[in-house]
């Protein structure tokens, strides 16, 4: 089996870093007509970057969950992994970061919008932190709920922020005669 595996390239988990074998996306683009971003699609490449900084701070062994969902309706349960991205925008996504390993607790906002290219970076920040605040033998979501206040937990809002306030202002500036 594992030849015939080999033979048609189909990747196996030899050597892969402890995130890459936990990590997964939802389909999204082109499968998902709900899609407001790519997931699956990209998500290899932007884990292949993440690997290489895991293996640079010598964490590949690390439990670390990450997940990336096209949409907030987060089929690949992006709100309770320990660093996940959820599409908000074509190329954009909010970023969380804190659920619980044990599945207790929900992730927490952390920035609103990171585009694509600038995950690989933005992730290496959180993971250099831990490397320089972790206690001996903690892992990712113990150390963040030992050192982190819970973030604002993944609520719709979060997603159409800039919608509501923008019917907001509209709705005060048609009250007003117009006048913003
Ligand atoms: S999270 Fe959104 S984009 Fe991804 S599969 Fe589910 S509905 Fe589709």
């Amino acid at each position: 089996m594992d030849q015939m595996l080999n033979q048609y390239g189909v990747p196996s988990d030899e050597g892969m870093t402890e995130a890459r074998k936990t990590s997964h996306a939802c389909v999204a683009l082109p499968t998902c007509g709900l899609a407001l971003a790519e997931s699956e699609r990209v998500f290899g490449q932007v884990m292949d970057e993440i690997d290489q900084i895991l293996r640079e701070l010598q964490l590949e062994k690390e439990p670390i969950l990450i997940r990336m969902a096209g949409c907030p309706n987060g089929c690949s349960r992006p709100y309770n992994a320990d660093i996940s991205f959820v599409g908000r925008a074509p190329g954009k996504y909010a970023f969380f970061v804190g659920g619980s390993m044990t599945g207790d607790r929900l992730v927490g906002l952390e920035k609103k919008v990171v585009e694509l290219k600038e995950i690989p970076a933005v992730v290496k920040t959180y993971l250099e932190e831990f490397v320089a605040r972790r206690q001996d033998g903690e892992i990712f979501s113990e150390y963040w709920g030992r050192t982190h206040q819970p973030g604002p937990r993944p609520v719709p809002e979060q997603f159409h922020l800039e919608l509501a306030e923008r019917s907001a202002r509209l709705a005060a500036t048609s009250q007003n005669g117009g006048v913003e």
